[in-house]
């Protein structure tokens, strides 16, 4: 892990990529064209692997005089957006749509501020409906400017052909969870109970670990969750369980959420002068902070649904377990916590009955992800999780 310095440190099993990454940086630094460089590159990788966090390091090493200490000015102001030379697109509704492509192209259009690489990360590339990616292929396309295009996406397969043929591309994987359980440990002083415990359930999203690890609220509230399955027994216990299961995403990512408005609101009323010589905001400021009142409020429905969707990998997990015990690789279970309850369940039900069930979940996932009613949806798995 010695490689993994500075804004690399937590990119985890993905040193093939850092590599790539620190030889493209340096390339840069001598002024020279270079094969290593390119204009755009596109980051794919399963959910949590960090294909954005590598597309955010990338950034933030481009900006940096130091090639990504990770501790600049530079470096902090570019992870969290502040900095006037690093856009960090992060789509809160389902699509991205041409409008907000053009905005974002007069933006950058604008010479790099600092004189050096203007770059924009877009955390969800395969959001691009069809027009709005063609608008950002011109943008692309246009030479010697000094503009840099991160795109992320789950795969290659979700960004157009016609866009990706003109990305350099990198591929991060799932980190092991030996490799994730180590950065808890040793970058954020995790015990190492809890650091294999949270690596484990989160199956190598690093994110999601560290959070859980971190938090004993949301540490309960997977518990609970966990033993949804086992309280099936008929048709109203699985409605029980749906209103349970939606409850407790809602609350959770409300308060997730009311946490960022609060700063993000107070934020704002300060850039607009608010408390500054005792008198009210400054012109527009009241209008300012209505629009990101909307945001907010669409951010929120977004994360709910997040947490539905994480907490519905987590009930999959379950089932894996439970056909792992029926498979005989009883060794690999995921939520050792639950082996006792897993091999009882394992033991009363059938292998295809699991399968059944792991599709059904899968299937819910896919149906929110299209915005079907999170309730509705969750009450229908929850019916065929009872049988
Ligand atoms: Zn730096």
């Amino acid at each position: 892990m010695a490689t993994l310095q500075g804004v690399y440190a937590d990119l985890v099993g993905q040193e093939h990529v850092v590599e790539t990454l620190i030889k493209a940086v340096q390339s840069t630094r001598t002024g020279e064209e270079t094969q290593e460089m390119s204009h755009a590159w596109v980051f794919t990788g399963p959910p949590g692997s960090g294909r954005s966090s590598a597309a955010i390091a990338f950034a933030q090493a481009l900006v940096c005089a130091h090639d990504g200490c990770g501790t600049c000015n530079e470096c902090r102001s570019a992870a969290n957006g502040a900095h006037p030379d690093v856009e960090i697109i992060r789509t809160e509704g389902l699509s991205i749509k041409i409008d907000e492509v053009r905005e974002l192209l007069t933006r950058v259009s604008w010479a790099p501020s600092m004189g050096g690489w203007r770059v924009v990360v877009m955390e969800d590339a395969d959001r691009l409906t069809e027009s709005a990616a063609n608008a950002l292929l011109k943008a692309i396309e246009e030479p010697g400017n000094r503009t840099v295009w991160l795109l992320c996406a789950p795969t290659l397969h979700d960004v157009l052909p016609t866009i990706r043929s003109r990305c350099r591309h990198l591929q991060l994987v799932t980190p092991s969870t030996e490799a994730v359980a180590q950065v808890l440990q040793h970058k954020d002083g995790i015990s190492p109970v809890m650091a294999n415990f949270a690596a484990r359930v989160s199956q190598g999203h690093i994110g999601r670990a560290r959070y859980l690890a971190k938090n004993e609220d949301v540490r309960n509230t997977r518990n609970t969750i966990m033993k949804l399955p086992l309280t099936l027994q008929g048709i109203s216990s699985a409605f029980a369980a749906a209103q349970t299961l939606v409850d407790l995403a809602t609350e959770q990512a409300t308060t997730a959420a009311e946490l960022r408005n609060e700063k993000e609101t107070d934020d704002l009323a300060l850039a607009y002068g608010k408390g500054a010589t005792g008198r009210g905001m400054a012109t527009g400021g009241s209008k300012a902070i209505k629009e990101l009142e909307k945001e907010q409020k669409t951010r929120q429905t977004r994360m709910i649904r997040d947490g539905l969707d994480a907490a519905l990998l987590d009930i999959a997990t379950f089932y894996r377990d439970v056909m792992m015990v029926q498979a005989g690789a009883s060794d690999a279970l995921i939520n050792k916590e639950l082996e006792a309850e897993i091999n009882a369940v394992a033991a009363k039900t059938k292998p295809q009955n699991t399968i059944k069930k792991i599709n059904a979940i899968m299937e819910a996932r896919t149906n929110l992800g299209h915005n079907a009613a999170p309730l509705l949806t969750v009450e229908a798995l929850m019916c065929v999780l009872a049988r």
